[in-house]
């Protein structure tokens, strides 16, 4: 029998003893809104160095709740990069609010900091960095010019939990009002689906507390309470709770998270090096300042064989590379043309997208496993680098 190699472009890496501690949950009294939640937040905030943490049943709620938090409504603009997961802007259409892109750095597929204040108006109330592939965008420069300009940030760092920016983790939100993560199985940590935002500022945190559960709150009441099963709802909130279940695998995850991300930064020593100076495409380097945690390892095409990125896909595909696109600018996506965005806004965003295949990179990935994807990505790449 042939065994057949099937390597994706990320996966989840969950061990008996995680799994064990989701059952215990589950043979216990609270599998809602029990202990784990509180302590997952509270490990969370030390990791990175925060305050608070706050977490929510996914990224993108977490997203919807940072900017709810920060008051963005409408007539407001947000700033934010293309090259990114959908959820990022839509969190802002969802509180109909403009999203405004600006272009990305065709090196690193992150937001372009000198192209940002050409874009800040008068609405512009908000700038949303999306640290690419967990690559941290460079957050002292962005700041600069946001206080310059009376802005605020929020960072997405889906990508990023276990990245360095300046020596310190991403989430310190050093640099932003706000840090938000998710935990979605591709992410560097999973709770299944799930998310976080962390921040220092006590404001953001009762409101993020508040609008992950309907905007209902049990203190600070604006009337005379009638007893003690009392509360008031304050905002227009949603169900966006997180539960115990996922909170405990979270917990057990996170205690995972630097030696995941170790290996993640070892396989990429070793792409980085099969790959030196080769004819075929480039890969991302870490700026002074930056240490990624590489949630996903882009390849970018050169020039020669961009045209070929259809094949090549399905040609890496066929050898056993569960390979991925990241991402396809968020404005070409007919919902947003519907909204008026049109192609050639952001060239660089859509020449990164034309280049870019996003190569096998998880923690539980094997030496053998990594020298098979290299072999093959080699192998492909000769096929389509004939003429
Ligand atoms: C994954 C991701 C999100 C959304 O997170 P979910 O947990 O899937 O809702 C947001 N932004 C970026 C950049 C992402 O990669």
């Amino acid at each position: 029998m042939i065994v057949i190699k099937f390597l994706p472009y990320g996966k989840q890496d969950i061990g008996e003893d995680d799994i064990q501690k989701v059952v215990n949950v589950l043979k216990s009294d609270f599998i809602t809104q029990g202990p784990k939640i509180g302590e997952f937040e509270e490990n969370l905030a030390k990791y990175c160095g925060s305050k608070y943490a706050v977490a929510f049943n996914s990224g993108t709620s977490a997203l919807h709740g940072a900017y709810f938090a920060m008051g963005l409504g409408k007539n407001d603009e947000i700033i934010t990069s293309p090259n990114t997961f959908v959820a990022t802007s839509n969190a802002a259409l969802y509180l109909n609010a403009k999203p405004v892109f600006v272009d990305v750095e065709s090196k690193t597929g992150n937001l372009d900091v000198s192209k940002v204040s050409e874009k800040i108006t008068e609405k512009t109330k908000l700038i949303v960095p999306v640290h690419y592939s967990g690559n941290p965008v460079d957050l002292k420069e962005l700041s600069e010019i946001a206080e310059d300009k009376g802005v605020k940030i929020i960072e997405d760092a889906a990508h990023a939990i276990g990245a360095k920016y300046n020596g310190e983790k991403i989430g310190n939100s050093r640099y932003s009002e706000m840090t938000i993560f998710s935990f979605h199985p591709v992410k560097h940590i999973t709770t299944g689906e799930g998310g976080a935002v962390l921040t220092n500022e006590q404001e953001y945190y009762e409101r993020l507390l508040m609008f992950r559960s309907h905007g209902i709150t049990k203190n600070n009441y604006i009337n005379q309470p009638d007893g003690d099963w009392y509360y008031e709802m304050h905002y227009l909130g949603h169900n966006y709770r997180i539960t115990d279940l996922q909170a405990v695998l979270g917990l057990s995850q996170l205690n995972k998270l630097d030696r995941f991300v170790k290996r993640r930064r070892e396989i990429a020593r070793t792409y980085n090096e099969a790959f030196e100076n080769n004819p075929y495409f480039d890969t991302i380097s870490e700026k002074k300042r930056c240490q990624s945690s590489y949630h996903l390892f882009p390849i970018l095409l050169k020039d020669k064989l961009k045209d070929k990125k259809r094949e090549i896909f399905t040609k890496l595909r066929k050898e056993g590379l569960g390979v991925q696109v990241h991402y396809i600018p968020v404005y070409l996506q007919p919902f947003y043309k519907n909204l008026g965005f049109q192609k050639g806004l952001c060239p660089v965003s859509e020449d990164f997208y034309q280049k870019e295949i996003s190569i096998p990179m998880y923690p539980s990935m094997t030496d053998n496993d990594l020298k098979y994807a290299i072999e093959k990505i080699y192998k492909s790449m000769k096929t389509f680098d004939q003429d």
